[in-house]
């Protein structure tokens, strides 16, 4: 089956046109840097720059007018936050896009880019189903003491608080592929998967279901992320409230988009942070070291929750293809059985034939994995699975 695959982000659109039954890309194309002076079409080893001027719902009109002679049979899109309802790909009806409408406020980067995208798609392809996934639904199996904040019960049911858990998408394709590359089944496996993007966090997979995650009831909490925070005391967004006078919406704009580590080394680009801190820039050298830091705490944690790991997978654009980070993680980890070998490390490329790739030492009892996010596959073989196709 074809399936068209959009998975918008922030600032991004990433597309693919996927053959469901050969897991293969037909077609793919991504514009990047949306709202920007310089947004570019990637169409394979072309790109074309789209101008200024250029929002979300003109860039998927760019796209879907490219993949429309391509006739894909369904689409399906990522959704961020789907709630407490959505829970399996679901199809996209006028009540369900109410729904999801709804669920913005939990995910405001991200929620309302998936539904003008979603709008947009319905319009240009009204003849085929379209989908949605959800990132939130692989954690509906987090048990209660990880799910729940210590808040009053009264509290958490009336304001619907608890850990939803995001990128799970991503964190299930990782747990699949890394049993398929090991060779072993996923109910048998204790897998750590630090997704590592723009956006990051780690999720605890015991037996091929989330145990823990790093992200919370919104994507803020957690590890240092491009342009997030990650964990902060509590106390210190009541004090900012009170005596740095930030209102809601300036508390809410500093935790998403001007913290992690642009707020720290003043650029969200990893490749330029580690360019600049092997340069001796100090507050780039800081960026990394918090990163890590932050990353091996919850490695450490999640390892003490599933009483023991089978391996530690890195996936996402820094997962896959920094090695300083991947290092750095993975570094002093031999009291738990991970024994790192540098030279695979340095020298470890993924592509599409090689979408996973061990640099553990061979006398390593945990398997150290990257591992190629395809959130796309993912989410075009969920809709086909829900379409009863394969
Ligand atoms: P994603 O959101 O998955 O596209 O990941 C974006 C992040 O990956 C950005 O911080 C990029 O700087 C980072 N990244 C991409 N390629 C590399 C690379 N070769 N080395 C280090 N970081 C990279």
């Amino acid at each position: 089956m074809r399936v068209l695959a959009l998975n918008c982000g922030s600032s991004s659109v990433k597309s693919a046109l996927i053959d469901t039954a050969h897991g293969q890309r037909l077609q793919e194309m991504q514009v990047e840097n949306i709202g920007s002076d310089h947004a570019r079409l990637h169409a394979g080893d072309q790109v074309r720059e789209l101008g200024s001027g250029i929002d979300l719902p003109a860039a998927v009109d760019e796209l879907l007018a490219a993949y429309r002679s391509a006739s894909p049979e369904a689409v399906v899109h990522r959704v961020v936050h789907g709630g407490e309802g959505f829970r399996d790909p679901t199809l996209l009806t006028d009540s369900v896009l109410q729904d999801i409408e709804q669920l913005s406020h939990l995910a405001p980067l991200h929620n309302p880019p998936a539904l003008a995208a979603i709008h947009r798609a319905l319009a240009a392809l009204p003849d085929v189903p379209h989908f949605a996934v959800f990132d939130t639904a692989f954690h509906s199996t987090l048990p209660a003491h990880a799910r729940e904040y210590a808040l009053p019960g009264d509290i958490r049911q009336r304001f619907g608080i608890r850990r939803f858990g995001f990128h799970g998408i991503n964190h299930a394709h990782v747990a699949q592929s890394v049993a398929a590359y090991l060779k072993r089944d996923v109910s048998k496996l204790r897998i750590v998967s630090c997704h590592l993007g723009n956006g990051a966090s780690v999720t605890a997979i015991d037996g091929g279901r989330s145990v823990d995650t790093s992200m919370g009831m919104t994507p803020l909490e957690g590890l240092v992320m491009g342009t997030r925070a990650g964990d902060v005391d509590p106390g210190v967004l009541l004090q900012l409230r009170r005596e740095g006078h930030l209102d809601a919406d300036e508390l809410d704009d500093l935790l998403n988009k001007r913290s992690g580590l642009k707020g720290l080394a003043g650029t969200n680009d990893m490749r330029e942070i580690e360019r600049r801190a092997a340069a001796g820039d100090q507050d780039c050298e800081l960026a990394i070291a918090m990163y890590v830091h932050r990353i091996r705490k919850y490695i450490g944690a999640y390892a003490a929750e599933l009483g023991g790991v089978d391996a530690i997978a890195f996936t996402a654009g820094i997962g896959e293809h920094s090695s300083l980070i991947r290092r750095r993680c993975s570094e002093r980890l031999e009291f738990m059985g991970a024994l790192l070998d540098v030279a695979s490390n340095d020298s470890l490329k993924l592509t599409s034939d090689q979408p996973v790739a061990a640099f553990n030492a061979a006398d390593s009892r945990v398997h150290l994995l990257a591992v190629r996010a395809d959130e796309e596959l993912a989410m075009a073989r969920a809709t086909a699975a829900a379409l009863g196709r394969h």
